[in-house]
Parts: structure tokens; C-alpha cells; sequence
């Protein structure tokens, strides 16, 4: 097994770990709707894109969580 020569110094445990943080989603309010949706993408609240409705509200899935 592959055995680290030297302990990792705090750091450069944390050179490492400043690139983990997490970013929040970007979101928008529907024009159409006002609810919660991901930029360019259609509505999962009402099937709205660009001021029309692309997919019929009665087949969208289940809203995906923001
Ligand atoms: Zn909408």
C-alpha cells in the first residue's frame, strides 16, 4: 500500500481544502409565475420559457428543489 512519506502540515491541509467550499445555486423568480426556477432553464413550477409555455403544466414532473 501506497504510504504518505511526510504528515500533511495544517497548511497544506488547508491549501487543499480552499478549494471545497460549496456554492449556492443560482435562481431566479419566474416571470410567468413568480416561483423559484434555474436561470434559462423552463419553469418545473408552471412550463414556461421566454413568455411562452413550452411544456404543458399537467405533464411537469414534481418541482426540483432549488
Ligand atoms: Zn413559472
Amino acid at each position: 500500500m501506497a504510504v504518505p512519506k511526510k504528515k500533511t502540515s495544517p497548511s497544506r491541509r488547508g491549501m487543499r481544502r480552499s478549494h471545497h467550499a460549496l456554492t449556492s445555486s443560482a435562481h431566479h423568480e419566474c416571470a410567468n409565475c413568480g416561483e423559484l426556477k434555474r436561470p434559462h432553464h423552463v419553469c418545473s413550477h408552471c412550463g414556461y420559457y421566454d413568455g411562452r409555455e413550452v411544456v404543458a403544466a399537467d405533464r411537469l414532473k414534481p418541482a426540483v428543489r432549488l
